[in-house]
């Protein structure tokens, strides 16, 4: 270990949805917090921007400010490649720029007193002995007691790879758009469906729509990611995404890419001695059921929630070098990060099961086109699904405002 190693109470490795709850609930609560993010000015993200009602109340609950443009949601249109069931949301989802949200989070966690290193990324985690974990970055060395891994899809060193499950490419586009198609697209969520491909479209603010799409690799090596090749081409192959985008006018640029992206994937111990994982390096739900944000602000919540426990109910360690009297030994933080790991896989892996099991019907239009016609019939159909695949209750913000209730 370097000698110049510094002292970190907790590390936040990664600032985007839930590695800036993690730390904002940790200042909050008076735990010494570092974050570092490798992005020096805010970014977009490869996400559909659709905010469920549980993830806006998360971000209320730590006084963070939801972007004022946010574009209430209340209906989901599922498009099959004949048929579309239309169906009512519980109140209170946004489409929301992540480059906003991100940023509003950051900046409530550091007004909280979170120390936010912005431009830095960390390149190594490794355990040491009994004294926590040391963090190597591009600004230096530091020594942590406990490190909470938030690098969405991202894997770093030292930290075990989340094992690969579908192989998909997951693609994204911020369009502004005509009149006629923002009084189309007017609070809802559209979701589209074809074969080996689906995607969703909603407004972020009164003039910009989201288009998200999850493509095989195969697609975006045919026709590459520029949005005026690509998104033509999805719409000639599957008649569900033809319907949807119709009258979009698609600009020559390159869509943002992700990929690989682990669905379905579930963490149930920690990678490594004195690690906790958040968001997408615990879980990772299918993107059509627009919870991955929710997931991501919840784990980092109770991340930071069963830290702080550890962190106040033990005896102060003296320790020479300690950053914080109250702070406790790495050996009294890792049981809890199992404890954490173990609770979350309860709370959450029935719900990302049942996403990964719509994911493929999703990936069969012809056997889902009919039971889209059905389900017009059957109205409880779709929120019995859309209640299946929430973050359960236990890990929702204790009092949604009124506006947040399910009607
Ligand atoms: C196509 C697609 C559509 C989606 N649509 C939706 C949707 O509509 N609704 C929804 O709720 N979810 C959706 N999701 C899921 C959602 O985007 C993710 O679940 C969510 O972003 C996870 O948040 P996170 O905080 O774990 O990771 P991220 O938001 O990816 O944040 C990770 C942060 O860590 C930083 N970082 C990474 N590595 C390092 C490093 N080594 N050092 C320092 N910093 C680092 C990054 O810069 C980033 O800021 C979608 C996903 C995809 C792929």
């Amino acid at each position: 270990m370097s000698e110049q190693a510094r002292r970190a109470g907790v590390v936040v490795v990664g600032g985007g949805l839930a590695g800036a709850m993690a730390a904002a609930h940790l200042a909050r609560a008076g735990v010494p917090v570092i974050v570092f993010e490798q992005s020096l000015q805010p970014q977009p993200a490869v996400c559909g921007e659709f905010l469920s009602f549980e993830g806006a109340a998360l971000v209320r609950e730590i006084g963070a400010d939801l972007p004022q443009e946010a574009h209430a949601i209340d209906t989901v249109a599922v498009h099959g490649p004949r048929h579309t069931l239309i169906s009512r949301l519980p109140e209170g989802n946004l489409g929301v720029s992540r480059m906003r949200l991100d940023e509003a989070l950051r900046l409530r966690a550091g007004q909280l007193g979170a120390v936010i290193h912005r431009g830095v990324t960390v390149h190594r985690l490794t355990p040491l002995d009994d004294s926590g974990t040391l963090v190597q970055t591009s600004g230096g060395d530091w020594q942590a007691d406990a490190v909470i891994v938030a690098t969405g899809k991202r894997d770093l060193r030292g930290v075990t790879a989340r094992a690969r499950t579908h192989e998909v490419v997951g693609v994204q586009l911020h369009v502004s758009v005509a009149p006629q198609v923002r009084v189309r697209m007017h609070s809802r969520v559209s979701l589209w469906v074809g074969e080996g491909a689906y995607g969703g479209v909603a407004l972020v603010d009164d003039t910009t729509l989201n288009v998200s799409c999850v493509i095989t690799p195969q697609a975006a090596r045919t026709h590459g990611l520029c949005a005026a090749d690509l998104m033509p081409a999805l719409m000639q192959s599957h008649p569900a995404a033809a319907r949807v985008l119709a009258e979009i006018v698609w600009p020559a640029v390159k869509m943002m890419a992700v990929a690989p992206v682990p669905y379905g994937y579930v963490r149930p111990v920690p990678p490594g001695a004195g690690l906790w994982c958040a968001g997408d390096q615990l879980a990772v739900i299918p993107s059509l059921t627009g919870d991955g944000m929710t997931m991501a602000l919840a784990s980092g919540r109770k991340a930071a929630m069963a830290i702080v426990e550890g962190w106040s109910a033990g005896p102060a360690v003296s320790r020479s070098r300690n950053v914080d009297a109250r702070g406790l030994r790495g050996d009294r933080l890792r049981p809890a990060a199992e404890r954490y790991h173990t609770d979350m896989v309860q709370a959450c892996g029935r719900q990302v099961r049942v996403a990964v099991r719509l994911q493929q019907l999703f990936a069969r239009p012809r056997v889902l086109d009919p039971m889209l016609r059905l389900g017009a019939w059957l109205p409880p159909v779709v929120p019995l699904l859309v209640r299946a695949t929430r973050v359960p209750r236990a890990l929702r913000a204790p009092a949604a405002p009124a506006a947040c209730r399910v009607a």
